[in-house]
C-alpha cells in the first residue's frame, strides 16, 4: 500500500527519534545547557515504537532511520534495533549518531540487525571540536568511528554541517580523512531548523561552492540521488577513490520528492522538518486504538502533508522576500 500527500508525494521514510536528550551542545543545534525537555513518561517505549513503525511499513515505508538528540544515550538501543530489523518491510534501517558512544555500542548494534550508520563530524581539529560541540571529545568519536568500520558496517557515511568562518576551511581536510579510510563524506548546507541557533544566510555555504572546492582538488561527476529521492546529491571522485554528497537543503530545495515522515520521542508525527507543531499519536498508542485506526489516521495526516517550507524559503531569499515565519520545532526534539 502507498500513501501519498497533496503532492502526490509517497510516504517511504520514517525517521524516529528515540530521545531528545544529548550529551553534546552543538552551537548549530541545541546551544542551551537546558531546555524544556520531554518528560520522561511521555516518551515512548521501545515496543511502542515498533508498533508504530510495523503500522507504517505496511502504509508503504521502506526506510528508518533512528535519530535523536543522541539516539545512543538511550539505554539498550540495540533491543529496538533489533525489533526493527525484525520487520519485513523495511529494507534499510540506519542510525544518525554523533559517535560519542559508538566505540562501545557498534558490534552490538551491527549484531542486532542495523544496516547502516550516518556519524555527524564537522571538524577533525581538536579544540574547534570542543568548541563546536560544547562537550565533545573528538577522539572518542574517531574511536567510534573505527569501531563501526571494524564491526562491518559499510557504507559508513560521515555527515558534516558547512558554516561560514566556523568549518569552510577544512572541506578538503574532511575530504581527505574520508577517501583515506573508504568513509563517505557528506556535506549539508547549514540549515534555519529550529530557533535556538539564531541562523542567517551568510553562514550557509551554498553547495555550489562547497562542489567546486572539492572539484577543484579531485575532479568529480555528479551521480544524482540515491533512488531519486535521498536529500544528497552523490558525486563520483574522477580517479575512481569512492563518492561524496552535498546536501543542499537551503540553496537546491527538494521538497518536490520529499518522501520523508518524521516522530518525535514523545510520539508526535511531523510531516516537515521546519513544522512548528506535530500530530500526537501518543494518545491513540497508548488509548488502546488499534493498528487498523493508527493506520488510517497516519495516513490520512500523511493525505493532507502540503509542505514544501525549502521551497518557500529559498523563494523569499533569492527574492529579497521576508522569511518564512513561525516558531518551528528545535532539531534536538525532531532529530535530524
Ligand atoms: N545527535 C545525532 C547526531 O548529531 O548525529 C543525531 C541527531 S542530530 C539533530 C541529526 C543531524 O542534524 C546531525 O547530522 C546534525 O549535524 C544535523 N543538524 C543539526 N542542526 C542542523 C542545522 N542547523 N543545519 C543542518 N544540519 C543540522
Ligand atoms: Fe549535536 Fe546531534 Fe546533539 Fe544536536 S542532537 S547537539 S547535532 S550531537
Ligand atoms: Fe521535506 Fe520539509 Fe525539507 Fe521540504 S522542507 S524537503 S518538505 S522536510
Amino acid at each position: 500500500m502507498t500513501v501519498t500527500d497533496t503532492f502526490r508525494r509517497p510516504l517511504k521514510d520514517l525517521r524516529i527519534s528515540v530521545t531528545d536528550r544529548c550529551n553534546y551542545r552543538c552551537n548549530y543545534c541545541m546551544p542551551f545547557d537546558e531546555y524544556v525537555w520531554i518528560e520522561k513518561d511521555a516518551i515512548l517505549t521501545f515496543e511502542e515504537i515498533v508498533r508504530v513503525a510495523s503500522v507504517v511499513a505496511d502504509l508503504g515505508v521502506e526506510k528508518i532511520r533512528i535519530t535523536g538528540g543522541e539516539p545512543l544515550v538511550r539505554r539498550d538501543l540495540e533491543a529496538l534495533v533489533q525489533s526493527l530489523a525484525a520487520i519485513e518491510k523495511i529494507r534499510d534501517l540506519s542510525l544518525t549518531t554523533n559517535a560519542s558512544l559508538l566505540a562501545g555500542k557498534a558490534r552490538a548494534l551491527r549484531a542486532a540487525g542495523l544496516d547502516r550508520i550516518n556519524v555527524s563530524l564537522d571538524t577533525l581539529r581538536k579544540d574547534r571540536f570542543l568548541k563546536l560541540t560544547r562537550r565533545g571529545d573528538l577522539d572518542q568519536v574517531l574511536a567510534g568511528v573505527e569501531a563501526a568500520r571494524v564491526a562491518g558496517f559499510v557504507p559508513i557515511k560521515l555527515n558534516t554541517v558547512v558554516i561560514r568562518d566556523v568549518n569552510d576551511d577544512e572541506i578538503l581536510d574532511l575530504v581527505d580523512y574520508c577517501r583515506e579510510h573508504g568513509f563517505e563524506q557528506r556535506f549539508i548546507e547549514y540549515m534555519d531548523v529550529g530557533n535556538a541557533n539564531n541562523w542567517s544566510m551568510e553562514r550557509t555555504v551554498p553547495k555550489q561552492r562547497i562542489l567546486e572546492t572539492i572539484d577543484a582538488r579531485y575532479p568529480v561527476e555528479p551521480v544524482g540521488r540515491p533512488d531519486g529521492r535521498a536529500p544528497a546529491e552523490r558525486y563520483r571522485f574522477k580517479d575512481g577513490s569512492g563518492f561524496v554528497g552535498i546536501v543542499g537543503s537551503v540553496t537546491e530545495p527538494f521538497c518536490g520528492s520529499c518522501s520523508r515522515g518524521r516522530m518525535t520521542a514523545d510520539g508526535r508525527l511531523v510531516t516537515c522538518l521546519f513544522s512548528e507543531s506535530g500530530f500526537d499519536l501518543r494518545p491513540l498508542i497508548r488509548g488502546g486504538a488499534s493498528n487498523e485506526r493508527l493506520a488510517e489516521t497516519i495516513a490520512r495526516i500523511w493525505a493532507g502533508r502540503t509542505d514544501r517550507y525549502s521551497e518557500t524559503r529559498w523563494e523569499a531569499i533569492a527574492s529579497g522576500r521576508p522569511m518564512p515565519a513561525g516558531r518551528k520545532i528545535e532539531m534536538i526534539t525532531l532529530g535530524g
